[in-house]
């Protein structure tokens, strides 16, 4: 119990997807009573049976330790969730708007309204969703405008970091704490409600809002870069018949540069990176310093052109023309320990192939689901045998364990002439040329 048998705080958690659901399960486990709202009844009506609609390595216990406790439950009702919080966490999408490079920041706006119209008394909203610096202050401004006479409503900003795959450990034992705050009140409620964690040693910066908001999307540039960097390497190395994997593994030994994110490969995706930086040179260019991240256009560009690489290598060794062509693809996630796909670089992949006339059947332990709505036209398989039999060539796209460590002989239905493109970079190459494969990795030099 975080408060010591004191009364609880109550906090609400607006948006249960992957961060929000998080979010308000590990709240619970601190000891705090906990509401999730959502505007999608049936992702409410799961959670509220015990069933975590999306997959995220160890939250379906926590989940059912936190339901054990009695200290959580969800509901899509604004005026309880209104009339329960004192703190109440906004973690709903900030996606990519459909038709520019911004954030649609739409979704924010509706949690905000939505409940700030139903307060009365004191409350402090603490936003937690990625979004452009500047939004929590027009967000403070909604509140204003829309609340009851008697609200007193502050806004801060916590960002959140935590990985897809990692999120339960990510919450609970984060590097750092960011508490974007206006007054000092916001601050000690902040701290109090992340005592449990702040004990434990965590970092925690107090800064003014713009900056905390800025931190998330520096951040996620500065990964984005990183991967990027390695990967324009990679461009490098295969004109030259260089091999990245030596030079990543070269430049990771400085520890100036550190190999984490130095990984070359298919490149970055899903529902943060991609938006986070386009929206991150939209809201610069708003502000008249787009010139200050316009390197960001070129970590998307390079980031895009690891998946025409791709195409390019499994095209070449099926003999220039992909129609008709049957193409395993291995993975769907944007990365392992997901099923999360959006904006994957697999599915990309996989897309792309499709569009040039190949079979393709995509299998992934996790995301075939969420793929299959994406793309309704790609084939799918229950299994990587299922996947690979028949194939004219394999493609690693997403490097889960499972086909990490699957031997190449194990691979055997894949035919006579097994040919696999490697764009994770992940595989054992001379394994494979010694079983019989034609074999690529982006990146490196075609094995002699
Ligand atoms: P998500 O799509 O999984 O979840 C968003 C949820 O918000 C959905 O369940 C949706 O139904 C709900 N929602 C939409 N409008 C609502 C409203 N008006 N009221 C209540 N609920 C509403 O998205 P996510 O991945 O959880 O991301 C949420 C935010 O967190 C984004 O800004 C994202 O950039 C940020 N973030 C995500 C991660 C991550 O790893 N997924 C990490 C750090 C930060």
């Amino acid at each position: 119990d975080a408060t010591g048998g004191a009364e609880r705080t109550r906090i609400t958690v607006v948006g249960t997807g992957y961060l929000g659901a998080t979010h308000a399960i590990c709240m619970a486990i601190l000891g705090y009573d906990v509401l999730g709202v959502d505007v999608d009844p049936g992702k409410v009506d799961r959670l509220a049976h015990g069933d975590v609609p999306f997959f995220e390595p160890g939250l379906p216990e926590k989940l059912a330790e936190a339901q054990a406790t009695g200290r959580i439950r969800f509901t899509t009702d604004f005026d309880e969730a209104a009339d329960f919080g004192e703190v109440h966490f906004i973690c709903v999408g900030t996606p990519q708007k459909p038709d520019s490079y911004a954030a649609d920041l739409r979704y924010v706006q509706s949690a905000v309204r939505e409940l700030a119209s139903r307060i009365h008394g004191d409350a402090l909203i603490v936003g937690k969703s990625t979004v452009p610096v500047g939004t929590a202050a027009d967000l403070a401004e909604l509140a204003d405008e829309v609340s009851p006479e008697d609200a007193r409503i502050e806004v801060a900003w916590n960002p959140e970091f935590l990985r897809e795959g990692f999120a339960v450990d990510d919450t609970l034992h984060p590097d750092r704490l960011v508490f974007g705050v206006a007054s000092e009140r916001a601050e000690a409620t902040l701290r109090d409600v992340f005592s449990p964690i702040v004990d434990e040693g965590v970092p925690v910066l107090v800064t003014d809002i713009p900056t905390a908001e800025l931190v998330k999307v520096a951040a996620n540039s500065f990964l984005a870069t990183k991967i990027s960097y390695i990967n324009a390497m990679a461009e490098v190395c295969e004109a030259t018949g260089a091999d990245v994997d030596s030079l990543s593994a070269a430049l990771g030994l400085d520890d100036r540069i550190g190999s984490r994110f130095l990984k070359p490969g298919l490149g970055f995706g899903g529902g943060c990176l991609p938006k986070d930086i386009r929206a991150f040179r939209a809201r610069a260019e708003e502000l008249g310093v787009g010139d200050a991240v316009a390197f960001l256009a070129e970590v998307d560009a390079i980031n895009i052109r690891r998946r025409t690489r791709t195409v390019d290598l499994i095209r070449e060794l099926v003999g220039g023309d992909l129609s008709g062509k049957r193409v395993a693809a291995l993975g769907a996630a944007f990365k392992p320990n997901s099923d999360d796909v959006r904006d994957a670089p697999a599915l990309d992949v996989a897309r792309l192939l499709y569009l040039e006339g190949a079979h393709v059947t995509v299998y992934d332990p996790e995301a075939n689901a969420n793929a299959h709505r994406a793309y309704p036209d790609l084939d799918y398989a229950e299994s990587l045998d299922g996947a690979v039999v028949d194939a004219d060539v394999v493609a690693l796209l997403t490097e889960w364990s499972e086909f990490r460590e699957a031997s190449p002989e194990a691979l055997e239905q894949a035919g006579a002439h097994p040919r696999m493109v490697d764009a994770r970079d992940v595989l054992d190459q001379e394994a494979y040329v010694a079983a019989g494969w034609e074999f690529r990795a982006l990146g490196r030099p075609a094995p002699q």
